[in-house]
């Protein structure tokens, strides 16, 4: 078997806090810096990395001279905020030294829940990726409550992956992966080296681990793959203490525990698309866009679209007609109704000029477009 990462292009890493502050005891720069030169290198190979990293609380425990995790909401808000500049300032020095820039991204639970912003966020994160920066998510505890908290790292590395179509999800821990017991207590534990994501015996297995350290512990990581794969993406939970474990794991190696995903999930998130979410408005195409994105599996135009009705927002769902009005594809949409109406039949590199402002040169971008 071959590591689920060796024909990755698009690459999700989560590093966790005992892995960056060095078990609560500070910034450890020496592994950020040895996670830079790995991305830069995994950048040479022409792939794409984003960055989901904790230790924020952590990090400002330790500046504010904390011992002990503050039971109060108010204080863990103030510790991130503290501790998010510190990790900020790390990975920035550290991708500096590779002549990278890094971007920081701090999202909610809303970010994803709401269409309007999921497709904002995926924007922005594409288009960082293609100006080659790496971008550095974390959860924005600062600003959320319980009820739209994402929770922990391992959850929020997963939404992000099926968020930008990630190929896998790695999760960098300080075990070395899932174990079918407890290896301390039980001799006849062994390591799990592959399965399936979503299985729901890895759970009863994490569960059993009893490895509760920190807020994401191996039955988090065991949730978050299924979530993942979910959307396609499939996991590997793995050493961040494993000499070049990106680069090895990138070259083939297996290295830690692979999840993998069924390759249909994604099919099914489309169909998920088709079936469940309520349609907004309606848009006419010609028949050179409907050819297009039929036949060939294009985005849509505006310069395509010859009618628009409905009242929607950007990023509801609706539904493309053929000019004989046959239901032929569904799609989130990049600009609202209103905004349609003024750039239908105009080539994209108008729509500057028309709105004063450009979200997307695709009316429905084509991974976001289901064929009926
Ligand atoms: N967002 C939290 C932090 O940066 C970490 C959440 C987690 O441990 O998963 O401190």
């Amino acid at each position: 078997m071959r590591s689920l990462a060796a024909a990755a292009r698009r690459i999700v890493v989560k590093v966790g806090s005992s892995l960056v502050t060095n078990e609560g005891r500070g910034l450890d720069l020496a592994a950020i810096g040895e996670w830079a030169r790995q991305i830069a290198e995994l950048k040479v190979q022409d792939r794409e990395v984003v960055l989901v990293s904790s230790g924020a609380i952590a990090e400002g425990m330790q500046r504010l001279g904390w011992t002990r995790r503050p039971s109060a909401v108010h204080e863990q808000q103030a510790a991130a905020a503290v501790g998010q500049m510190g990790l900020i300032q790390g990975y920035e020095s550290s991708f500096a030294q590779f002549g990278l820039h890094t971007a920081q991204i701090l999202l909610t639970h809303d970010d994803m829940a709401d269409r309007k912003r999921y497709l904002n966020a995926r924007t922005t994160l594409r288009t960082l990726l293609g100006l080659n920066v790496i971008p550095v998510i974390n959860e924005n505890d600062t600003v959320v409550t319980e009820e739209i908290k994402v929770g922990d790292n391992d959850t929020l590395g997963a939404l992000v992956a099926s968020l930008i179509e990630a190929d896998v999800l790695i999760i960098l821990t300080d075990q070395a992966g899932l174990y079918t017991g407890d290896p301390r207590r039980d001799p006849a534990a062994t390591f799990v080296q592959h399965a399936k994501a979503g299985d729901p015996a890895l759970e009863a297995m994490a569960g059993g681990a009893g490895s509760d350290l920190g807020k994401g512990g191996m039955l988090t990581k065991i949730l978050a793959a299924k979530r993942a794969a979910r959307g396609g993406v499939s996991t590997i939970i793995a050493s961040g203490r494993e000499p070049s474990v990106l680069l090895r794991l990138a070259a083939g190696e297996v290295i830690g525990t692979h999840l993998q995903a069924d390759p249909l999930s994604l099919a099914a998130r489309k169909q998920w698309l088709a079936d469940h979410v309520q349609v907004r408005g309606t848009l006419t195409l010609d028949d050179g866009a409907a050819r297009v994105i039929r036949r060939d599996g294009k985005s849509l135009l505006p310069i395509g679209v010859v009618a628009c009705h409905g009242e929607f927002e950007r990023g509801a769902v609706v539904t493309c007609l053929s000019v004989d009005g046959k239901e032929i594809a569904r799609g989130l949409v990049n600009y609202s109704a209103q905004e349609t109406q003024r750039i239908l039949r105009k080539p994209s590199s108008e729509i500057e000029a028309i709105l004063g402002y450009v979200e997307e040169p695709e009316l429905i971008h084509r991974d976001n477009l289901v064929l009926l």
